[in-house]
């Protein structure tokens, strides 16, 4: 039996070109600048290297079958740019949106993300809490039409890069004690800052930084599940 099939050898063929010819080229600098430049994504995007499974009405090929994200992960893995991370933005973090997104959510959002124009990050980990993210002590208050957000974010891919950031904090004054809320937090919002990209030992490109948030009003449009 064949592990991939005819479009699939063809998106390999693809998207290793791309890799040699986009990607490869600029590591070093990349890596010496500690982040990976914002156009990679959006070339990426151009030629439908981000996100396959969305729909087509969004930019995607609809295809769900992860064999496509096996191929960019073996390719990426192959090619050593590991600082390119395109399966964070397209299926770690995207993931999100197909699995918890409301329609109206995924119709304003999903598109840039297909295109690259908007890059996608995940912020559960806390300078206190990373795999007991019961301990997390980031707070959504509820304000009514919004939430009010406040607390910090460590470790953060894409941290400087990103334009939406998923972000998991507890309810405030929820009966259960570890009721949790994901918002989605959109570059530009007030009292939303970065903080350090963060120096690593590996994957240098890869831009891992802290996030601050102070009273960010988010929408009740921007809960995501
Ligand atoms: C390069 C990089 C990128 C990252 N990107 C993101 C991101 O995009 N978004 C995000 O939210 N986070 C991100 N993280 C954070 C990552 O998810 C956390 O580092 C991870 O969850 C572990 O948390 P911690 O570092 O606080 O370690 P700890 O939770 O303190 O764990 C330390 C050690 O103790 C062990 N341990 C913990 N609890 C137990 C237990 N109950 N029993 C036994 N052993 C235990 C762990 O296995 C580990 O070996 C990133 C981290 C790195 C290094």
């Amino acid at each position: 039996m064949r592990s991939f099939t005819e479009d699939q050898v063809i998106f390999r063929d693809s998207y290793r070109k791309f890799l040699a010819s986009e990607i490869t080229p600029h590591m070093e600098e990349w890596r010496e600048a500690g982040i990976v430049d914002r156009s990679a994504f959006k070339k990426a995007g151009d030629l439908g290297f981000l996100m396959i499974w969305p729909e087509e009405k969004y930019g995607g090929m609809g295809d769900e079958d992860f064999r496509y994200e096996q191929i960019i992960i073996e390719e990426t893995a192959r090619s050593g740019c590991k600082g390119w991370f395109n399966t964070l933005h397209s299926r770690l973090v995207g993931s999100y949106f197909k699995r918890f997104g409301t329609e109206e959510q995924r119709d304003r959002f999903l598109p840039k993300c297909v295109s690259g124009e908007t890059i996608l990050a995940i912020a559960m980990t806390e300078p206190g809490a990373g795999s007991d993210l019961a301990g997390m002590r980031t707070t959504a208050e509820d304000k009514g039409d919004h939430f009010l957000l406040n607390g910090s974010k460590t470790y953060i891919s894409n941290g400087i890069n990103s334009d939406v950031v998923i972000v998991a904090a507890k309810l405030a004054g929820a009966e259960k004690k570890h009721a949790m809320v994901l918002l989605i937090v959109e570059r530009g919002m007030e009292g939303f800052e970065r903080g350090r990209n963060l120096k690593k030992m590996g994957m240098p490109a890869q831009d891992t930084a802290e996030l601050f948030f102070n009273n960010v009003k988010v929408p009740k449009a921007n809960v995501l599940g």
